[in-house]
């Protein structure tokens, strides 16, 4: 099926080790190989493919403003960038957004927004910033951001690091609290870490920490590119706590799955700190990517699509109850259509055999590491196909338990 792993190795930088799957086309929440075997998608991109591939609404949207202009570079202003900031701050309740790429961009623009603000406005000494964050956390690959990743893989061999972040065990407000002091300028955290499995904080902890922050004048900071846009039943996944951060990044679903398009959304006088020549990007809020996140905001802005994550979620959290209870699974963890499982160590199947097992079923899924797998499949799927899904995994699952004894 795939071309040979020669080929591969030959051309392709080995920083990724894909499922032996070949994707050539794709529509909603199904794609097809090269050899025309179909498989339902449950990773959607990491979220960026909240409303399915190929979605009709923003292709139109891409395809119409192709024709009209694509790139001015931030040299010059063009009709998408203001109604684009006007209605990605009214659907998040926010007062300013500062138009980026990738998810990783956002994250630095968020650390740069909150240095600068930390020294313009608060008056924390020059050079003396600290950034709170939490252990196995995700925030992307960039230099900076890899100097503060509790994960070896991600972090080793990428030295000398950037100084700054102090990291805490995720969930615990005590240790926050301990690790705060006068050059704090902001916590940095994912509302629930993504990439570490769908990892839920304790309920208390977003409330605690926006309390904490209005108290010592620090800035909290969320990362929601990968929990953010619909995926948990919420626009934003604070908005399950009821709580605004003072910044939020957003990427991923933001581009749809057709482009990178990432934003910080958050306080004006934070983001006002970043005056003219202090922070930009060729490519950020071009009128593409700002078309196409127009489109994404009307499909939100309904209001449909997140209350449709929230009972589809319902039934997939019954359904993995059920195999949890069965014994093949150890824990999980949902909200909204996401969810985080780990395999009962008994049954002796890594995350990446369990993908595999699922890829030869027609269900295509990453493992985060050891035997936890995450499902997000795309917002858009219908009922019949999230059980069809569950039933895979299932199937899967009880074979494996059959097969070496394991009831
Ligand atoms: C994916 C992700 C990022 C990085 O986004 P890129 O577009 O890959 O740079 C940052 N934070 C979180 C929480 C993510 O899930």
């Amino acid at each position: 099926m795939l071309q040979s792993t020669l080929d591969r190795t030959a051309v392709l930088a080995p920083n990724y080790r894909p499922l032996d799957v070949v994707i050539e086309s794709a529509d909603d929440c199904w794609v097809t190989d090269v050899d025309g075997k179909k498989y339902l998608d449950c990773l959607a991109g990491y979220s960026a493919l909240n409303f399915g591939h190929n979605n009709p609404v923003l292709n139109k949207a891409v395809i119409d403003q192709l024709h009209k202009v694509t790139l001015v570079s931030r040299a010059f202003d063009h009709d998408q960038m203001l109604p684009f900031a006007r209605e990605l701050t009214e659907l998040t309740g926010t007062e300013m957004m500062l138009p980026m790429n990738t998810g990783a961009e956002a994250v630095e623009s968020a650390i740069k927004a909150a240095r600068k603000w930390g020294y313009d406005v608060k008056g924390v000494a020059p050079e003396q910033a600290n950034i709170i964050v939490a252990e196995n956390s995700f925030h992307g690959r960039t230099t900076t951001i890899v100097s503060f990743s509790t994960d070896a893989d991600a972090k080793d061999g990428y030295g000398p690091y950037t100084p700054g972040f102090r990291v805490v065990p995720y969930g615990d407000i005590e240790a926050v609290k301990e690790a705060i002091d006068d050059n704090t300028v902001a916590l940095l955290f994912e509302p629930i870490q993504g990439e570490s499995g769908v990892v839920l904080p304790p309920d208390s902890f977003l409330p605690a920490l926006r309390e904490l922050c209005d108290e010592t004048n620090v800035l909290m900071i969320l990362d929601e590119i990968q929990s953010g846009l619909g995926r948990t039943g919420h626009t934003l996944a604070q908005d399950y706590s009821g709580i605004r951060a003072d910044l939020t990044t957003l990427g991923k679903a933001l581009g749809g799955g057709v482009l990178p398009v990432s934003a910080v959304v958050g306080r004006r006088d934070v983001l006002q700190v970043m005056t003219p020549g202090t922070h930009g990007s060729t490519f950020g809020g071009n009128p593409l990517a700002c078309a196409l996140g127009r489109a994404v905001i009307t499909i939100l802005a309904e209001g449909e699509i997140q209350q449709r994550a929230a009972h589809l979620g319902s039934i997939m959290e019954e359904r993995l109850k059920k195999i949890e209870n069965d014994g093949h699974l150890a824990d999980t963890r949902c909200r909204g259509l996401w969810a985080g499982i780990d395999v009962e160590p008994r049954l002796g199947l890594t995350g990446r055999q369990l993908c595999e097992r699922l890829a030869e079923r027609g269900m295509l899924c990453k493992d985060t590491h050891g035997s936890t797998i995450r499902l997000a499949p795309p917002l858009t799927i219908s009922e019949e196909d999230l059980n069809y899904a569950m039933d895979i995994l299932e199937s899967v699952l009880n074979e494996q338990a059959a097969s070496i004894g394991v009831d």
